[in-house]
C-alpha cells in the first residue's frame, strides 16, 4: 500500500481532489464520511453525543442535527474539546480498520483528513495539500455550501493556517482557478503520485494517532 495523506482547509477542494484520485484508481478513506457514518443513530459516537447534549441535538426524525452541534461547539471551546474527545478516537479506530484492508496490497490509498495538521500524524508516504486563497474559499462556501459569510470566515480562522499545512506538504495543489484547471492540476498531481517509489507490500505501519 502506498499511503497518501490529503488535507486542506474548509472548502479548499479536498473532496473534489479525492474524487479525482479515485477516478484515476486510488482507494479513498474519508475522515468526514467516517464521522457521518459513526454519527448514525445507534452508533457508539451518536449515543455518546446524545448522553452529552441530550435530544436537543436531534432533528424531529431522530437524526443528529450537525448544524445544531456546530452551533454549540463553535461558540464554546470546552464543548468542542468534549466533542473531539468523543469523535476523534472513534474516527482513528475506524480509519485504522479501513486501512488494514489494504495493508497486504499494492493499492494507492488516499486518506482525506481535514485535521491532518492538527492530528500530529505525519507517517504517510506523502502528504498532498489543497491550498486556496481565503477569499476564494469564503466565496465558494457561501455560493455552493450556503454558508453565512461570517460563519465561513470564523470556521477558516479557527483552523490551522495555510502555511502550517503547506509546510508539511510534499505536494501542493493550488485551487484558485476554474474546476477545469483544478482537474488538470489533479492530473499532474496523480502523475507525481505514480512516480513515487512503491513501498514493500505488507510492511508494518505505525498506528494512526488522533488529537484527543
Ligand atoms: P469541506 O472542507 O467543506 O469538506 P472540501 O475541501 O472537501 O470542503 P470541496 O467540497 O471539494 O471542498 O469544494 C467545495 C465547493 O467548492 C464544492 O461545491 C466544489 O464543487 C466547489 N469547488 C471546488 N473547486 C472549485 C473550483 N476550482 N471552481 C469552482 N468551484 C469549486
Amino acid at each position: 500500500m502506498l499511503e497518501i495523506g490529503l488535507t486542506g482547509g474548509i472548502g479548499s477542494g479536498k473532496s473534489t481532489a479525492a474524487s479525482g484520485f479515485v477516478r484515476r484508481g486510488a482507494f479513498l478513506i474519508d475522515a468526514d464520511q467516517i464521522v457521518r457514518d459513526l454519527q448514525q443513530p445507534g452508533e457508539k459516537v451518536f449515543e455518546e453525543m446524545l448522553s452529552q447534549w441530550g435530544t436537543e441535538i436531534l432533528t424531529p426524525d431522530g437524526q443528529l442535527d450537525r448544524q445544531l452541534v456546530a452551533n454549540i461547539v463553535f461558540s464554546n471551546p470546552d464543548e468542542l474539546t468534549v466533542l473531539n474527545g468523543i469523535v476523534h478516537p472513534a474516527v482513528r479506530d475506524e480509519m485504522t480498520r479501513r486501512r488494514e484492508v489494504h495493508l497486504d496490497t499494492d493499492n494507492t490509498v488516499i486518506l482525506d483528513i481535514p485535521l491532518l495538521v492538527e492530528s500530529g500524524y505525519r507517517n504517510f508516504d506523502a502528504i498532498i495539500v489543497v491550498d486556496v486563497d481565503t477569499e476564494i474559499a469564503v466565496e465558494r462556501l457561501v455560493k455552493y455550501r450556503s454558508f453565512d459569510e461570517d460563519d465561513a470566515r470564523n470556521r477558516i480562522q479557527k483552523q490551522a493556517t495555510r502555511e502550517s499545512r503547506t509546510e508539511i506538504a510534499n505536494y501542493v495543489i493550488e485551487n484558485n482557478d476554474s474546476l477545469e484547471v483544478f482537474e488538470e492540476e489533479i492530473d499532474k498531481c496523480w502523475e507525481w503520485v505514480e512516480s513515487i517509489e512503491r513501498p514493500e507490500v505488507g510492511r508494518e505501519l505505525p498506528p494512526l494517532i488522533s488529537k484527543e
